[in-house]
């Protein structure tokens, strides 16, 4: 099918003020919003601009969305897939996306691209998955391998690639001039669950006695993600018993009715 072949975002309003805690991650990221916005400061001493870098962590924990944040940094567009799109897909298909892609990339360059569950094509060859679906995943990851190397490190194409699985990745990915550099996206601890938290509770109205830091305790083992969604849920759970404020009450419910939806996710995957 033609839909869908990637996804264009020209004007990215993700700030890094919308990514909360993940510190370390964004001290570097931030290096590739410089290489994005002055090139030439980084060049002109012969360097070479890096190609790619791998956001690595478990599902949730805001690898998109700092992603999206380095384009809306560098006020670049954003050019996204999924590896998981691939996965069952026609012969020669996977390959022309991937090329359409980077064409397109380097004509709006400079640009992020962002590749999502890149272990489902990038997977170490012969790993396979289903079988027959392997040798199309094999030719859109080699065709990933000559985009990357074809285009030049001054062409202001950044590649992101986003994985829970570094383990599987086949190690030509991981070679210097490709997806050379790792950062880290961990699932927050204690002080990073509430600045989450302070970021999503910003549009909720709010009762003046909810405290941040109790809901981070009462949280341990949450993603950004799960956090986002307990406080929605909290907003819906509140208006729904014609509140006029969010309460603890409310809070309390909606981490109860997360944790449910979590524990029967894990059942199923068990
Ligand atoms: P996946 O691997 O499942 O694709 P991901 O790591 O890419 O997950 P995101 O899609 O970036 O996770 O996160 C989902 C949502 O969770 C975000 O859009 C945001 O609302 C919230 N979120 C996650 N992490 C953070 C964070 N560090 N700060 C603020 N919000 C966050």
């Amino acid at each position: 099918s033609k839909a869908a072949l990637f996804d264009a975002e020209s004007k990215v309003k993700i700030t890094f003020a919308d990514v909360a805690g993940l510190d370390e991650a964004k001290e570097e990221v931030k290096e590739i919003v410089d290489f994005l916005k002055t090139p030439s400061k980084f060049t002109k001493l012969g360097g070479k601009i890096p190609k790619g870098a791998l956001l690595v962590g478990p599902p949730g924990t805001g690898k998109t969305l700092l992603a999206k944040a380095v384009a809306g940094e560098a006020g670049v567009p954003f050019f996204s897939l999924s590896g998981s799109d691939f996965v069952e897909m026609f012969v020669g298909v996977g390959a022309a996306r991937v090329r359409d892609l980077f064409k397109q990339a380097k004509e709006k360059a400079p640009c992020i691209v962002f590749i999502d569950e890149i272990d489902a094509i990038g997977r170490s060859r012969g790993r396979g998955q289903l079988p027959g679906a392997n040798d199309e995943r094999e030719n859109t990851l080699n065709s990933l391998l000559v985009e990357m190397d074809g285009f030049a490190t001054d062409s202001g194409v950044i590649i992101l690639a986003a994985t829970n699985r570094p383990d599987v990745l086949d190690s030509a990915l991981l070679r210097p001039g490709r997806f050379d550099r790792q950062i880290s996206i961990d699932k927050p601890d204690i002080v990073g669950r509430e600045a989450i938290f302070k970021v999503h509770l910003k549009p909720i109205k709010l009762d003046p006695s909810l405290d941040p830091k109790k809901l981070a305790a009462q949280t341990p083992g949450f993603a950004g993600a799960e956090i986002a969604n307990v406080c929605n849920e909290a907003a819906l759970i509140a208006a729904r018993r014609d509140k006029k404020a969010v309460d603890m009450q409310d809070f309390q419910d909606a981490i109860d009715r997360v944790i449910g939806g979590l524990e029967k996710k894990n059942k199923i995957i068990l």
